[in-house]
């Protein structure tokens, strides 16, 4: 009776909303993990299967039941010959649940294998107001010998179909070779006959590892995996057995366990919407900022509008970087960049003096001393063969290398290797003062199958992502915690949700000009938020409105002018661009993202957000080579009763209408030539 009085107020609450939480029913050993948004189920079945029962939106209504056709569980991991999944019987032998932070719950659930060869604990965790699940699993091996975990799921969801037709949604990374990519959109009709749709995500993988799916009726999953290295993604439907089916795996996984030791699956997640790819994408872009991301330096100042050497390429020198510091400063720059060519040789991680009479830490005083940050590129993965390192040390090399500017690769899971490195970038920060470190090279998880290092030579893939890159990073951040990280593999090709808890922004594409600027961030702004789109504009582009409102939507804007050449006329437009950019840049990043229109060669395109904190909405629409003067935007996502502001950048003309006005009789902008772009500002009144 005390039990149905709790449900009944649970079920009166429960549209209200309410906080993360979790509980065990001990009679039919039922977990119930939820909040107001989402409530997941898990049994262990009296014969002792682990198993997903449900998972449900609370707000729309949806569910997602398991087939009855295809039982399915959370445990999915092969370790030795040994399979864990639906079909293997397990114990209870402890439950618990932690408070984690930002507010939210870690429900952990250790089984004991019924063969007695392992323990595996599930783990699980929903946080307040986000219609999310993350989870993991951590086995313990209990045979008597050291055994390879050699497969993992980290997506292990099949679901009944509900006799619907599905819709599978992925964006490209930024990729020049073998295929030019630069973050397209993918939207695909799910095959009934069992035809997987692929992600190939990770480093140097062709997509950003996030996948979207839904149904007919709208009902859709969004999913996630934290991991940098290569995994193949797959979702597919088989209409006759009724059910859609995920499945994510680490390739070439053999992670050596020993005896008694212990390895815990890369967490992933599954998150619930209800409507288009830009609700799937704000959902996971709201989690990913609450959850997982690296907090931005400073919300009001981020993204910053820096400025990047490569103007110059690997021919920087002193006086000419002083130059465009003092320029640089007087336009509102706040973050300044040495890019490669600084150092004696990529792995030679000393200041050219030759380029450098008064050394780097001079330049760094200098830019420091008008009120910027300072830089640095840092090439970690990379060595050039005639470097002290290499020469000291010719086995550091990864067995593949992938050719970025002469210099090899290295192997950053070997261990002396990567104690090296992290003592060389802790030594570069301290010696040159730097406040940001633009992580580059070419592919940042290498493959090595070497014998002579201290991985095992069949694990390259997660021990070169974990062990190597993962571990530096987090080793040198963890001793120098004030300094921010962007990343960068000459381009976008890293595009992960592991990738978003260590650096504070990733480049998009590289500098690769207005038009591919706009589609890598209207593609890269369906999974990250606007903060991960990064841009360089390169001095190729022009200056002018068309070239600086390609830059005005997304994360940093870095420009990469020869500031010290431009005219005076020049500089005074570029500050004052600078500073429309910085007066919009906290409503965008704050905001959901409306795709509206993506950008072609002869069309007009448009990016809108809209931010629910401040009732704000903001759009920047540009006209390429196409023959239409003006064009008619019509907002998404305002308040239909709301009354609001509408002024423009360039046009005079200002609008007070209501949202349901503004959303159906559209706002006219006008873009009077080909290639010139306008920014559209709605306000809450
Ligand atoms: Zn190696």
């Amino acid at each position: 009776m005390r039990n149905a009085v709790i449900l009944l107020l649970m079920a009166i609450a429960a549209p209200l909303g309410f906080g993360a939480q979790s509980f065990l029913d001990p009679s039919q050993n039922t977990w119930t993990i939820g909040n107001g948004w989402i409530s997941a189920v898990f049994q262990l079945s009296p014969d002792g299967y682990f198993l997903t029962q449900q998972i449900s939106d609370l707000q729309s209504g949806d569910q997602w039941t398991t087939s009855p056709n295809r039982p399915t569980s959370p445990v999915r991991l092969q370790a030795g010959t040994d399979v864990f999944d639906a079909q293997r019987p397990f114990l209870l032998l402890d439950q618990y649940i932690q408070t984690v932070n930002p507010s939210g719950v870690r429900q952990y659930i250790v089984l004991q294998d019924l063969y007695s060869a392992a323990q595996i604990t599930v783990i699980l965790e929903v946080y307040d107001n986000q219609p999310v699940l993350r989870y993991s699993l951590l086995y313990r091996n209990l045979t008597a010998s050291p055994v390879y975990v050699s497969w993992i799921n980290m997506l292990p969801w099949t679901f009944d179909d509900a006799g619907q037709g599905y819709t599978a949604f992925r964006v490209n990374q930024w990729s020049v070779d073998p295929n030019a990519e630069d973050f397209e959109p993918l939207e695909t009709t799910l095959d009934p006959s069992g035809a997987p749709v692929e992600v190939d995500s990770g480093a140097d993988g062709q997509q950003c590892g996030w996948l979207a799916l839904r149904d007919e009726n709208m009902r859709g999953v969004f999913a996630g995996w934290e991991f940098d290295g290569r995994v193949k993604t797959t979702v597919r439907q088989l209409s006759s057995s009724g059910y859609v089916q995920f499945s994510s795996t680490v390739l070439d996984l053999n992670h050596p366990v020993p005896l008694s030791g212990e390895f815990q699956t890369p967490y992933a997640f599954l998150g619930l919407f209800h409507g288009d790819w830009d609700e799937a994408g704000y959902r996971t872009q709201r989690f990913s900022e609450a959850v997982l991301a690296k907090p931005a330096p400073d919300a009001k100042t981020f993204p910053y509008v820096a400025w990047d050497s490569w103007a110059y390429g690997e021919q920087v020198e002193e006086q000419t970087l002083m130059d465009n510091a003092d320029v640089a400063a007087s336009l509102g720059v706040e973050l300044f960049i040495v890019d490669l060519g600084w150092a004696r040789a990529i792995g030679d991680w000393y200041e050219d003096l030759t380029k450098f009479p008064h050394g780097l830490a001079a330049l760094s005083y200098h830019v420091h001393s008008l009120g910027m940050k300072f830089g640095l590129h840092f090439a970690l993965t990379e060595a050039d063969p005639a470097s002290p390192v290499l020469q000291a040390n010719p086995d550091w090399t990864s067995t593949e290398s992938d050719g970025y500017f002469g210099a090899v690769s290295l192997c950053l899971s070997n261990q002396p290797t990567r104690d090296w490195l992290i003592q060389e970038g802790i030594r570069i920060i301290d010696q040159y003062n730097v406040d940001w470190i633009l992580q580059d090279g070419q592919n940042m998880v290498k493959q090595c199958t070497k014998t002579t290092h201290t991985h095992d030579p069949n694990d390259s893939n997660y021990s070169n992502a974990v062990d190597g890159l993962n571990a530096v990073v987090s080793a040198i951040q963890a001793a120098r915690p004030n300094v921010y990280w962007e990343n960068c593999e000459d381009g976008g090709s890293m595009m992960t949700f592991n990738m978003v808890k260590s650096y504070v922004t990733s480049i998009t594409n590289d500098a690769s000009g207005s038009l591919a600027s706009r589609r890598a961030v209207y593609g890269a702004t369906y999974p990250f938020s606007p903060r991960y789109a990064d841009r360089y504009m390169p001095d190729s582009d022009g200056l002018d409105s068309y070239a600086t409102g390609s830059y005005m939507f997304g994360g940093n804007w870095a420009l990469m002018n020869s500031l010290a050449d431009l005219t005076p006329d020049q500089v005074a437009f570029l500050g004052q661009q600078i500073g429309v950019y910085k007066s919009q840049r906290a409503d965008v990043a704050a905001g959901k993202v409306y795709h509206i229109l993506p950008p072609a060669d002869n069309g007009t395109d448009v990016i809108q957000s809209y931010d629910p904190a401040t009732d704000n909405a903001i759009a920047v629409v540009t006209r390429a080579d196409s023959d239409g003067a003006s064009y008619v935007f019509y907002p998404l996502g305002l308040v239909p009763v709301q009354r609001y502001a509408v002024s423009f950048a360039n046009d005079p003309s200002i609008y007070l209408q209501t949202g349901a006005q503004l959303m159906q009789g559209g706002v006219p902008v006008q873009l009077p030539t080909p290639y010139s772009s306008e920014v559209v500002h709605i306000q809450h009144q």
